[in-house]
């Protein structure tokens, strides 16, 4: 019998390229169909077919309450019944510009918008306004959404422009970005040396979650602080997915280094779009309708979605929240990592907070280039599938970061730990 996840697969490959309405849905670098859910509650997902399974991307970070938290629900409920949208402020925008503000003090101004793309755009726009320059630099492997400018690799030598990384990408936009080796520091200062007082900005995943999990080498991030201030160009903490998720303030405070400017989603938005961009104040008066530099969106601060986005800020503020999440977060990596060692496989595993990193490899890679070399594809697609299978939902790439929330019990830990014995044995 076909199962009703196939029949609507084949249904959306008629319709909706590739099936999906984002490539990492897709399960092409694993095989196989992606799975179609219908209903989530905590730490567990139901796909179309009635399958239970512990979820382990929460909507690749949003849902770090866990799915269909009362109280989220509740007010997103109460919210919806006052409409949808107004296009004209509310108070509920100024209260979340309260809290990221409260949160993250570096974002001494705050722009709401619906997306982690926009946010990332439009602050980059805001850093070239209020620089004058037009390069921009960011690091093999980061992702920030896909505006043109960021959808660029490094060029044929290093420290020269960038080439487009997708179609329909102008070659002319892509010189304008320079893309250099995360963890890198001697590349940097290169960099900066040649080209520093070009530079309007450097944007950064503080904490990489988009090539697997990469962890930052303090001297490279206290080095790209020092250069940026040397040189007059702002500094972008693409904060996206690691904004109240690694620490409730963030890489930055994690780190202790204070960005120009940060963007935000995500968690955000508590899983309705929000995004935001915000830093010193000086920056962000470039903006429309008081600065020079153009931003909008018709439905930016949208009731509903900064009312998801409140409640979520809201309850990752109790006592304890963040120490608890990075526990159960550390236990369910010290349970892979055994069950690995027991089965003879070759893997590491590391997280920071509530995100995590699998790898095929003996140690935990340090760049894009460490990752691509020595990560395993076809064990990690075997593990993939048997996970799958057992009841555990990762991500159908072996470069993605994994994500836990404040649902995961003890028991779902313990369960995905038998899972992975069982997948382990099998490599
Ligand atoms: C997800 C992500 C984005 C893009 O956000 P969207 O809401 O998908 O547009 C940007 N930067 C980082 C670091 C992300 O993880």
């Amino acid at each position: 019998m076909t199962s009703q996840n196939q029949i609507l697969f084949e249904k959306s490959l008629a319709l909706i390229p590739g099936g999906v309405n984002s490539p990492v849905r897709a399960f092409r670098s694993v095989g196989g169909t992606p799975v179609f859910f219908k209903k989530g509650l905590g730490s567990k997902l139901w796909d179309v077919d009635g399958k239970e399974y512990v979820d382990y991307i929460n909507s690749w970070g949003p849902m770090i309450l866990g799915h269909a938290h009362p109280a989220v629900i509740d007010a997103v409920q109460t919210a919806a019944a006052n409409s949808l949208s107004f296009g004209a402020p509310t108070g509920l925008e100024l209260e979340m510009a309260e809290m990221i503000n409260k949160l993250m003090p570096s974002m001494e101004q705050v722009r709401l918008n619906s997306s982690g793309t926009e946010a990332t755009m439009s602050a980059i726009r805001t850093a070239r306004g209020f620089t004058g320059r037009d390069k921009i630099v960011k690091f093999e492997g980061c992702y920030h959404g896909h505006s043109d400018g960021l959808l660029v690799k490094a060029g044929s030598g290093l420290l020269t422009f960038g080439e487009p990384d997708s179609g329909g990408v102008p070659a002319s936009v892509a010189a304008h970005t320079f893309t250099l080796a995360y963890n890198n520091t001697q590349q940097l200062e290169d960099l900066f040396k040649k080209s520093g007082d070009e530079i309007a900005c450097v944007i950064i995943e503080p904490v990489v979650g988009n090539m697997n999990l990469i962890v930052p080498k303090m001297e490279f991030l206290q080095t790209l602080r020092a250069l940026c201030t040397k040189h007059g160009a702002v500094l972008i903490f693409d904060e996206v997915m690691t904004g109240f998720r690694v620490a409730l303030g963030g890489a930055q405070a994690l780190y202790n280094i204070k960005p120009d400017m940060t963007t935000l989603g995500k968690v955000i938005g508590g899983g309705l779009p929000v995004g935001a961009f915000g830093g010193r104040k000086e920056i962000m008066q470039c903006l429309a309708p008081i600065g020079k530099v153009y931003q909008a969106g018709t439905l930016s601060g949208n009731p509903v979605a900064v009312t998801a986005g409140l409640v979520t800020l809201k309850l990752i503020q109790a006592e304890g929240f963040h120490t608890r999440l990075t526990n159960q977060t550390k236990k369910l990596i010290d349970g892979l990592v055994q069950a690995a060692k027991e089965a003879k496989v070759t893997f590491s595993a590391q997280n920071v907070g509530g995100m995590f990193g699998l790898y095929f490899s003996a140690q935990c890679p340090t760049s894009y280039a460490e990752i691509m070399q020595n990560n395993n594809k076809t064990h990690f697609k075997q593990f993939f599938h048997s996970m799958l299978d057992s009841g555990v939902y990762l991500g159908p790439s072996a470069f993605e970061a994994g994500f836990v929330s404040a649902a995961h019990t003890d028991a779902d830990i313990t369960f995905t730990v038998n899972a992975a014995k069982k997948a382990f044995s099998a490599i």
